[in-house]
């Protein structure tokens, strides 16, 4: 890559939260029998008229917010015809020249450094229905056709597979703290367009001829295609050729890139405005009642938590990454726990069984309060770590409250200064020989006896009691 510069330009289509479709009352929801959710509207049949969804103009805008956009209080929906089979009317709905939202940007930071890409800008769209092939035949599903889509535009200023990465998580976050869209990756919720093109760094200001994959829909699959794409166009220029403008798809089995159609057969969408859509007006007082209502945003987020908390820059980092996570150690804290044992907990133990489990944080049964209870048990010797986190893997079963889990099966830590007293006389009777290695200086033997101690309590001793009462009978 060295003596190469690298553009690249994202156009991500992200579904909203909305409960029904773009142009009719259809339920958005995921995973119904093929063609329960449609109507005459969104089926595209003669005659019918499209209403815009309110919610969906208003996710947009919210969007455009949070993003620094310039809203636009007048646009308008056009028609982009071309041929498609899983599209209904041989047009799709979406917006040409008069968007909701321009310009914005996003925040990324890579390697420790922070950089901004520039956004173009945002529209709103339908998204098309869904091809099956089975055997010699195919069939469409458009319960997904209708369904509104905000397709988000940057300027090519990513310059590495990195940053195209960095780029996808920083905007799902903001996305997921506006509630505009649950981002679900599994369900198609985010897909991405990737443009992508290299030029030698030899002073040239024009940009290499660009090539598009269409389609990614893992965030991991923009990173390898991307990864790919640019390895590609600089081994075809080292050699002395030229890349051709083509659209490409991202072979995730092979790990390479495969050319759909060359440009030269490029599209004319014949773009025209939609004339049974009148223009969509937005007064100044609601898109600010909507600007007044924004949710704190992750980068705010994550410097409140080194304040407020004094918790490490990554503690923050990682803490903020999803909305439900900084929610949950939040309300830990709010029941009481300290913010850093708190923030130790959430990312080493609720992290990992999200990682494990595949499950959102409201899933779980293990509430804040009960681990901020878990995290008091600790912290007042109650129960030591290792007890701790069995504790939690019940809480994780069952839900139930760890005072009690503790009593039920006798994990309480053993403190009480009799019962101590008398396993550590066992545990001194029995290893006479390291008693007196100890008592000839060698203090490491200590470890060695409170191990012991720890093995006869089945670990359910104090360590700190054990020490002190072991060295106490030691040098006393
Ligand atoms: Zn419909």
């Amino acid at each position: 890559m060295q003596g190469y510069d690298v553009s690249i330009g994202l156009e991500t289509h992200v579904q909203l939260k909305t409960r029904s479709k773009l142009f009719c009352s259809c339920p958005t929801r995921f995973g119904e029998e093929p063609n329960t959710n449609v109507c005459p509207v969104c089926l595209g049949y003669p005659g019918t008229l499209p209403v815009v969804n309110y919610q969906a103009v208003r996710l947009t805008v919210v969007t455009g917010l949070m993003l620094g956009c310039r809203v636009n209080l007048h646009s308008k929906f056009d028609r982009k015809n071309y041929f498609y089979p899983d599209m209904p009317k041989n047009y799709q709905i979406s917006q040409y020249d008069q968007p909701i939202c321009t310009g914005g940007s996003v925040e990324i930071e890579v390697e420790g450094k922070v950089k901004r890409i520039r956004l173009r800008r945002i529209h709103l769209e339908e998204d098309v229905g869904k091809s099956f092939h089975f055997g010699r035949s195919s069939g469409v599903d458009f319960n997904r056709a209708g369904i509104p889509l905000m397709e988000i535009v940057t300027e090519p200023d990513i310059s590495s597979a990195d940053e195209a990465h960095a780029y996808l998580v920083a905007l799902k976050a903001i996305l997921e703290y506006g509630e505009v869209s649950d981002c679900n990756l599994e369900e198609g919720n985010v897909r991405c367009d990737v443009n992508c093109s290299v030029r030698k760094r030899d002073g040239s200001r024009e940009l290499g001829t660009k090539t598009e994959i269409k389609n990614l829909n893992t965030f991991r699959g923009v990173y390898r295609a991307l990864k790919y794409e640019i390895a590609r166009q600089i081994r075809v220029l080292e050699r002395g050729g030229t890349i051709q403008q083509q659209t490409l798809r991202w072979d995730d089995e092979k790990g390479v890139t495969v050319a759909l159609r060359s440009k030269e057969y490029a599209h004319d969408y014949r773009y025209f405005p939609d004339p049974d859509i009148p223009p969509v007006v937005l007064r100044p007082e609601e898109v600010e009642a909507w600007r007044e209502s924004l949710p704190e945003l992750p980068s705010r987020r994550k410097r409140r938590f080194q304040e407020q908390y004094g918790l490490p820059e990554y503690d923050a980092g990682v803490l903020v990454a999803e909305r439900e996570v900084a929610d949950f150690f939040e309300r830990t804290v709010a029941e009481g726990a300290p913010p850093k044992a708190a923030s130790n907990w959430v990312m080493t133990e609720v992290l990992r069984v999200i990682g494990e489990s595949g499950k959102r944080v409201s899933d779980l049964r293990l509430r804040p309060e009960a681990l901020a209870r878990l995290i008091s048990l600790v912290e007042r010797g109650m129960v030591n770590m290792p007890t701790a986190k069995e504790v939690f893997g019940v809480m994780l079963e069952t839900g139930g409250d760890p005072e009690r889990i503790v009593r039920e099966r006798g994990l309480a830590q053993v403190s009480d200064e009799g019962e101590l007293m008398e396993v550590v006389g066992r545990v001194l009777a029995a290893n006479q020989k390291v008693v007196a290695d100890y008592r000839a200086g060698k203090k490491a033997a200590l470890q060695f006896l409170i191990g012991q101690v720890m093995r006869e309590t089945r670990g359910k001793a104090n360590p700190k009691a054990a020490a002190r009462i072991l060295r106490e009978q030691l040098e006393g």
